[in-house]
Formats: C-alpha cells, structure tokens, sequence
C-alpha cells in the first residue's frame, strides 16, 4: 500500500528529528506494582503445545516469572482470567498505521492532499488505539510519509496515546515511478518537484545509500524498499522489477551497516530474487515467487510476510461492488489469484513464515484475522501462533525482549478466551491486554481501565 503524501516537500528541514531512539520505553511510566496473571493454559510463543495451567508473573514492567511452580510474592495483585490462555503479546510485522483505511479510493486519496498534517498525525492515533487493543503490542510499520510514523512511535514511547510499540521506516525507498514513488498517478508539476532522496525515491546505488542514511538519520527503525511493482499502485505493473540488483545492494549494505534490518516489498520473482541476493531479510507479500526464489529464501533464513489479510480485504471490496480503479483491480484479481499458492508452496518447503497483515488496506484492528487465513492455507496453528510471536521477534531483531512469556523479557501479555489451537479464531477475540506491565485492556476483571 501506499501512502500519499504530497506536501512533504513543504517540510522544514530544521525540525529537529535528528537521532531519535526506537520506540522503546524512553520514559518508564510502568507501575511498580507485581501482578499474577493466571489463566487455564498459556503459550509461551516457542513450545508445539499450550502449558497448562498459565501462570505468569510480572514486575516493573517485566516478566519476573513463568510456570505455576513459582513462587507468588505477598503484594501481587492476582488476576485470574478463568477459562483462558495467556499468549506473548502478539507482533505484527506489516502495518500502516499512519494510512487511515477507506473503502472509497478517490477520497482516500482526496483527504492526504486536503488535510493539515497535524491533521492526519492526530487522525492515526485512532488506529494505533484500535490495534492494541486487538492484541497486537508491537508493530513493524513499513512505509509512511511526513514524519507521521516517527510522531506516532513517540507518541506512545511515551504515553501521550495508546498504541503497540512501533519499529518505524520513515519512508519506504524506491524507484523513480514505481510503488513507493508516493507521486506517482498524478500529472507531472503538480507537487512543484520531481520526487527525490528525501521522499524515499532513489536512482542509482549513491542515491541509494543517501536515502538509507537519510531515512537513518530522522528516526527509522528499518529500512524497508519497494523491490517491484504493487497492486494499489496506478502506473506500474505488479510484478516488474523496480531496483537493480546494484540499488539493492547498496540499500542493505548500508542499512546492515547502521544495524537496521530491511524489508522488500516483492510481488513479482525477479524483484524478490535481486533483494534476496542483496540479503535482504524478509520478503513482503511474495505473490508470485517461484521454486528458486523460495529456495533461495529456505537456503538463507529470508522471512516470507505473506500479508494475506491484503488480498483479503481488496476481495471483501470487490464482492461488495466497491468502486476500485479498472489498472488496480486487474492487479489485484491476478495477485489474489496467485497468493495462496505461493504460501502453501512456501509452507511446503519450510521457509520462514512472520505474521503481517499490510494493516491499512483492510481497517485496522481486524490484524488477527491474519491467523486463521494462514491456518486455512495448511498452517498448524502452533506454528501460526509462533509467527505472530516468537518469528515476528526474531524477524525484528528484538528475540531478547520480545516474543516468548519467559524471565526477563518485557511485560506483553494478552489473554484470549478458551483455546486457541482447538480453534485459532479465538484470538480474534482478545480480551485482555498488557504492554509493558501496564493494563490496557481486561474485559474479565476489576483491574479494566
Ligand atoms: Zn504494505
């Protein structure tokens, strides 16, 4: 998906982004308090069967101890959640918070063009809100514009709203044209600029390193790029090559070299394999890979984030009669078409599978969804909840902090209602949400805020 932004190139330079730490916890507003969460069984994010019973105890914002043997301290305050099983807090590694959802694409383009920025900052608060409250407590959001993914990340780094932890990629980079080339579709002159470095859009290996250390330098988290073509793009075809195995090179060179991991957008074969080669670390969507592009991924440890929560939402759209421009729905007919195959073939031969949902081409807060459609397609659903938790984590370079319900790791915990590997639909029903050590959401008890 794409995020317009045609204003940026108005944006004061002087504003003082520069340098800015990731989204976590900067200013610890985590209560002191010792909480027990019990529950009737518990994933822990890595094992092949749920524990029974869950236990898992939490202090100063971190998990202190797991398993019922613990001992329990004497000022905890006890929750038990009954009937339940209590899961790591859920990741998911391919959001657009800072797109607001629409089902009416010409408005959705109107409203980036006619709203202030601040605007469009305050207006993303809402789908940051609505995501952790379906469980999801961390996210890595793959491509904004205006700085608005960096706002929304401090902004609950530090408590101003409520939302998941956010890696951030500031903008997504590609080329002159293609997906990520957030001007593309309109009449050349219009935004009294050709799109450049400092909009993500790159030509050329130097451009290529210029606009890492740019994105580098004002806040991102990752690098993400935009290695062929998209479907919710207007003026490329979906699965062409957009970078040259050069550009991509120099991308994850720099980007590694600045510890940032990097994500390629990838529907078509040659795209993906030219970002593979670079050692790119995950392919997103991965429509129409082929044998040698899975392979090649198998033999290196690349991550698939299939986002079929994407296709979903377009086919949702489509069986609605939604209006969707005739080059788009094309795209997106054949993408549909060609998706599910890719994923079963890559479950198939083992690659490795994170949980993404491409959140904002569907309406935010239905990320969960994501499970299920995986399961439907042949996933075990251990292996599903592993994707949305402890792979999401390594994928994320945070396997030391997030992911898992052991000693030591941050306090994200959610609960869901009965069992989810009998039934993986139950955790689109999460009922109880913890960040940090801090309740956000507990349908079942006293402690609801
Ligand atoms: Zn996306």
């Amino acid at each position: 998906m794409r995020i317009k932004s045609c204003l940026r190139s108005l944006l004061p330079l002087c504003l003082s982004l520069a340098a800015l730490p990731s989204g976590f916890g900067q200013t610890q507003k985590t209560a002191a308090k010792t909480y027990v969460l019990k529950a009737a069984r518990m994933f822990d994010g890595k094992s092949n069967a749920l524990v029974k019973p869950g236990l898992v105890i939490v202090t100063d914002g971190k998990i202190a101890a797991v398993g019922s043997a613990a001992s329990i301290p004497a000022d905890a305050e006890v929750i038990d959640l009954g009937d339940a099983t209590l899961l790591p807090g859920l990741i998911d590694a391919h959001t657009h918070l800072t797109g607001m959802y629409s089902e009416d694409y010409k408005q959705r383009e109107l409203d980036t063009l006619h709203k202030t920025i601040a605007e469009q900052a305050i207006d993303t608060t809402a789908n940051a809100k609505v995501t952790l409250m379906a469980g999801i407590t961390t996210v890595r959001d793959v491509g904004s514009g205006d700085f608005l993914d960096v706002g929304l990340r401090n902004a609950i780094r530090d408590h101003i709203v409520p939302g998941p932890r956010m890696l951030v990629t500031v903008h997504a980079l590609g080329a002159t044209g293609g997906h990520c080339d957030s001007e593309d579709g309109f009449r050349a002159g219009l935004f009294g600029h050709e799109s450049g470095p400092l909009d993500g859009v790159i030509n050329g290996p130097d451009q290529a390193r210029y606009a890492v250390r740019l994105d580098h330098k004002y806040g991102a988290d990752m690098i993400k790029v935009c290695a062929t073509g998209g479907v919710l793009s207007l003026t490329d075809d979906v699965d062409t090559p957009q970078l040259t195995q050069e550009e991509l090179n120099a991308i994850v060179d720099e980007a590694h070299a600045l510890r940032r991991k990097t994500a390629a957008h990838a529907h078509g074969a040659e795209g993906a394999k030219r970002a593979i080669r670079a050692g790119i670390d995950s392919i997103e969507h991965g429509t129409f890979l082929d044998d040698e592009a899975l392979d090649m991924m198998k033999q290196r440890g690349t991550y698939l984030v299939p986002t079929l929560m994407a296709p979903h939402g377009i086919q949702e759209q489509i069986d609605k009669g939604t209006y969707i421009p005739p080059p788009i729905l094309a795209k997106a007919k054949a993408a549909i078409a060609a998706g599910h195959q890719m994923f079963q073939k890559a479950l198939a031969k083992g690659v490795k599978i994170g949980m993404g949902t491409d959140a904002g081409v569907y309406p935010h807060g239905r990320n969960t969804e994501e499970f299920h459609l995986m399961v439907d397609l042949g996933m075990k659903p251990i292996d599903a909840l592993k994707s949305g938790t402890s792979a999401d984590a390594d994928l994320l370079g945070l396997a030391d902090k997030i992911g898992t319900l052991e000693t030591g790791k941050l306090a994200d915990v959610v609960a869901v209602p009965g069992d989810p590997v009998e039934n993986i639909r139950q955790v689109e029903h999460v009922f109880f949400v913890m960040k940090e050590g801090i309740i956000y959401k507990n349908e079942r008890g006293p402690s609801a805020k």
